[in-house]
């Protein structure tokens, strides 16, 4: 059994592609090796998701819970980062979970965690998802690419190495700068309470059940 899929930015493609003969139709303009292969075989089952992207608005909290994974965000397909994600997620619980067993407080510490991991996913996202604004374009599509390559293989990479993202200082940075970017002179912890509740405050969507999960209408929300 395989399973075929297209995702597509509804607006950069205006076209609507929610059957098998509109999916066949349109992937024979790019693919025609692909409609062989779904002709060649039995069609089984067929799907269509819009809004599908989704962001939990707390990930971590000292009551000793912890949503990591697809389960909390979807990733961008383009790349598929969600495993180096969730490789960051599990040092940032393990650290917590180790602070405890030590007898800290870590409700700070958790929170601090939340915004950090929020704030990069948030990059990643913003960074990936812009890709399909100039994949069209070789020269302007290139010229990005040793950018983003500086940034994350000298920058971010080397600060995640060296745990940035579940040391108390680095991700009070972010804390920090999160709340500067909300423009906000209060605490950081204030801010980060804001910062979390994010999700309520932008008309990001409709709401799944027990409103624990924001739907994002459009990628270019994030
Ligand atoms: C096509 C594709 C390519 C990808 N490529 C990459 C890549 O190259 N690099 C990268 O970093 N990431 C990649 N990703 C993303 C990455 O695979 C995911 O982000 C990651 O697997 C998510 O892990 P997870 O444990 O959160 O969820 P999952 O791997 O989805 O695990 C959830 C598990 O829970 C089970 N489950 C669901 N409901 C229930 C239930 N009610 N009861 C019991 N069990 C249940 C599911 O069967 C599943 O086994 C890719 C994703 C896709 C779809």
């Amino acid at each position: 059994m395989i399973s075929i899929g297209i995702t597509y930015r509804t607006d950069l493609c205006r076209r609507e592609i929610h059957t098998i003969e509109q999916f066949l139709d349109y992937i024979a303009t790019e693919h025609p090796v692909v409609v062989d292969l779904v002709k060649s075989g039995r069609l089984d089952d067929t799907n269509s998701y819009r809004s599908y992207m989704y962001e939990t608005r707390q990930h971590y909290s000292s009551d000793g819970w912890f949503i990591i994974g697809d389960a909390g965000d979807t990733v961008d397909p383009l790349y598929s980062h969600g495993l180096a994600l969730i490789s960051m997620q599990a040092q940032q619980v393990g650290e917590a979970i180790r602070r405890e067993h030590k007898g800290e407080p870590i409700d700070e510490f958790v929170t601090d965690l939340d915004i950090a991991f929020t704030t990069m996913h948030r990059l990643a996202t913003r960074e990936i998802t812009s890709l399909y604004e100039v994949m069209h374009d070789p020269l302007r599509c290139h010229l990005r690419m040793p950018l983003a390559i500086l940034l994350m293989f000298r920058l971010a990479v080397p600060l995640i190495f060296n745990g940035y993202m579940w040391d108390p200082i680095g991700i009070k940075i972010q804390s920090f700068s999160e709340a500067k970017r909300h423009g906000s002179r209060s605490r950081p912890l204030e801010a980060a309470d804001r910062c979390r509740r994010l999700g309520t405050a932008q008309p990001l969507g409709r709401q799944l059940s027990q409103g624990a999960v924001t739907v994002l209408p459009e990628l270019r929300l994030l």
